[in-house]
């Protein structure tokens, strides 16, 4: 349940109702708003009971939570979260591109996607050192080289790197390098891994499960905001469904449908949505429309040499393209690119 605080609460009434949920078994979660002061209480409603919240001096509401989600409810935070890394943010008025290959390769391929990227605007680098392939006897990524080969590139051009971790035995490491903390499709219910991530405070860019629904993928996002981590990224990037023409359905709505019921950032990746690079860029122009707060691309030097998702890759000069259009609709939406 959340429990909204009259405007005049004291502090003492506020400290009062935090103590009363925890002594029922709740973890209670404080928000201090502009408005108003919100308290999340976090355990089983259904074990617990209101705990005679309603009865307290302060308390203005108590609002039983519909949605099994709570710290990811628009209901506990009604300001979008924005997630400053440097100079750049996710969630804000800027709609940020997150582009590169597939995975790390080499440093020649890595260095040209980088450079050619910074040069066309985007801000943060992305590239898998640890690759979740469906086959074993495919390339299965550089491992820590991969992740110093991103390290070098985000010194030379200015970049922030994102990069998936599979496994949380190799988390320290990929923390260490990351910006961003990618959690890939495949992982999306790995909750042993949720929470690992969930005890760093770095961001995290959650990709929807290749059958998720959207309450499942909050869910997931659940799972890493209540080990403490409120820095959590949202990508669309495609569900299973009964099309096969294109890898997976793109599904759009759910950028609107996230934007309603959560206050987290979230963003489009078109590239593993669709799989075939030329409907790429204009699913990636629709993302921005949508209203998404960014959009991830695959980007790679000569796409036909990849050893990974080459055919959804586009060419940096397909890729330049493609921003310039991104930029037009950002503009015409009311955002910055
Ligand atoms: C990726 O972005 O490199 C990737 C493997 O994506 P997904 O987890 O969405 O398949
Ligand atoms: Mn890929």
């Amino acid at each position: 349940m959340v429990i909204v605080m009259d405007h005049n609460a004291t502090e003492e009434q506020i400290q009062t109702v935090m103590q009363r949920l925890e002594a029922a078994g709740y973890r209670a979660h404080l928000s201090r708003g502009v408005e108003r002061t919100i308290i999340g209480a976090i355990g089983d409603e259904t074990q617990l009971g209101d705990a005679g919240i309603e009865m307290l001096p302060g308390v203005a509401n108590v609002i039983p939570i519909m949605h099994p989600y709570k710290l990811a409810s628009r209901i506990m935070r009604e300001e979008g979260t924005v997630i400053t890394i440097g100079d750049v943010e996710i969630g804000g008025e800027t709609v940020q591109v997150m582009a590169g290959p597939c995975a790390v390769e080499s440093k020649e391929q890595l260095f040209e996607v980088a450079e050619k990227i910074r040069a066309s605007g985007a801000r943060i680098l992305r590239g898998g050192a640890y690759k979740p392939r469906t086959s074993p006897y495919s390339f299965q990524g550089l491992a820590e080289k991969g992740l110093q080969l991103l390290a070098e590139a985000r010194e030379k051009y200015g970049l922030l790197i994102v990069t998936e971790v599979m496994d949380p035995r190799t988390l320290p490491l990929v923390a260490e390098y990351a910006d961003i903390i990618q959690i890939g499709t495949r992982n999306m219910q790995n909750f042993y891994l949720l929470r690992e991530v969930g005890r760093y405070q770095k961001p995290v860019l959650l990709k929807r499960g290749l059958s998720a629904t959207i309450e499942e993928w909050l869910m997931a996002a659940e799972y890493i905001l209540s080990e403490g981590n409120p820095n959590v990224i949202l990508c669309e990037r495609g569900i299973r469904t009964f099309e096969t023409y294109t890898r997976n359905t793109l599904d759009l709505s759910a950028v609107p449908v996230i934007k309603h019921f959560s206050h987290l950032p979230v963003i489009v990746d078109p590239s593993h949505g669709i799989g075939k690079f030329r409907f790429v860029p204009p699913m990636a122009v629709a993302a921005v429309a949508a209203g998404a707060d960014g959009v991830m691309l695959e980007v790679h030097p000569n796409p036909v040499e990849a050893l990974c998702d080459g055919a959804q890759s586009l060419t940096p000069k397909k890729f330049a393209k493609t921003m310039r259009q991104m930029a037009g609709v950002a503009r015409a939406i009311g955002r910055k690119m």
